[in-house]
């Protein structure tokens, strides 16, 4: 399904489900994706949607398909608390917060100015929320037509996303804990500053690569691919490097994570939802590196800084 941004399509999964469909992802709650969809629902009577994570890309349109073909939504309570959170804006999950948040950490007025100009993106991308939600929970196997897919969740990108592992089929429904050719954004969020994200994360791979085979990974962005266990190798030493970097950077004196896009990130960062991105990228690796006991940090006047 389209998006209408840099990143410009997310990968949605239709499984045969007996005298009907299950999806996996609905794509955003956007008009050019509901047409797709009334397209493909005449021959795809759906009565499942399986939701990896809350992201609008991947759960924008449950409410509508839960009114538009009857399908019951299927996600994580986890996540679908998230939703309700970002959606409602409850203390702490505010766009707001989120921008305070990245003002604590150095963001500079005109570029968080950018951010806010842009409203709560989140109800955008997710108009409106399902009324009635089946929880999923880590290891159940769901049966969808003759194949049971385990729930393997992640953490890091988001708080309890689901992956879908069939062994029958060596197929792992992926979402967006492993990616081809970019890698998962892992942010640090206003409600839980101090959250080690890249570090669950990292543990999260670790459940992933112990998956037996070989299995076809279906990624949410990008084309399918084997290898997992070369692309967690890969994921792992490309965090390891970016966290190297950041530390050499505060070796010499406190820096503050805005000050440090230009270390992480090669090309520049201007367009407000790419600076999104970086900043909560960003911050999470030096809460990593805090954790471990790399950095120190600064409080005392001005932003927060980091120091090796
Ligand atoms: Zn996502």
């Amino acid at each position: 399904m389209p998006l209408p941004f840099a990143l410009d399509h997310v990968n949605l999964w239709l499984l045969e489900d007996g005298e009907g469909w299950t999806a996996v992802d609905t794509g955003l709650g956007w008009e050019p994706v509901r047409a797709l969809w009334r397209g493909l629902l005449p021959a795809h009577p759906l009565q499942r949607v399986l939701v990896t994570h809350c992201h609008p890309d991947h759960m924008g349109l449950a409410s509508w398909l839960q009114r538009e073909a009857g399908a019951t939504t299927w996600m994580s309570p986890r996540e679908f608390a998230t939703a309700e959170a970002w959606h409602g804006e409850s203390p702490g999950n505010a766009p707001q917060d989120l921008y305070a948040f990245f003002r604590l950490h150095g963001l500079e007025d005109r570029r968080r100015a950018a951010l806010e100009r842009r409203g709560n993106t989140y109800r955008q991308g997710v108009p409106e929320l399902p009324s009635q939600v089946r929880g999923i929970r880590e290891g159940e196997e769901i049966l969808v037509g003759e194949h049971a897919w385990k729930v393997v969740m992640g953490q890091g990108h988001s708080p309890e996303h689901a992956s879908l592992f069939c062994e029958a089929l060596g197929i792992l429904i992926a979402g967006d804990m492993l990616l081809p050719r970019i890698t998962t954004n892992i942010s640090a969020h206003s409600v839980a500053p101090r959250e080690d994200a890249l570090g669950l994360y990292l543990e999260s791979l670790g459940r992933l690569e112990a998956l037996p085979g070989d299995p076809l990974v279906l990624p949410s962005h990008g084309l399918p691919f084997r290898g997992l266990r070369i692309r967690v190798a890969q994921l792992r030493a490309h965090h390891a490097r970016r966290c190297d970097l950041l530390q050499a950077a505060c070796a010499q004196a406190p820096r503050d994570a805005a000050s440090l896009l230009p270390v992480l990130f090669e090309r520049e960062i201007e367009d407000p939802f790419q600076t999104l991105f970086a900043m909560g990228e960003c911050i999470a690796h030096l809460v990593h590196l805090e954790r471990r006991g790399l950095l120190g940090r600064v409080e005392a006047g001005g932003p927060v800084r980091f120091v090796a």
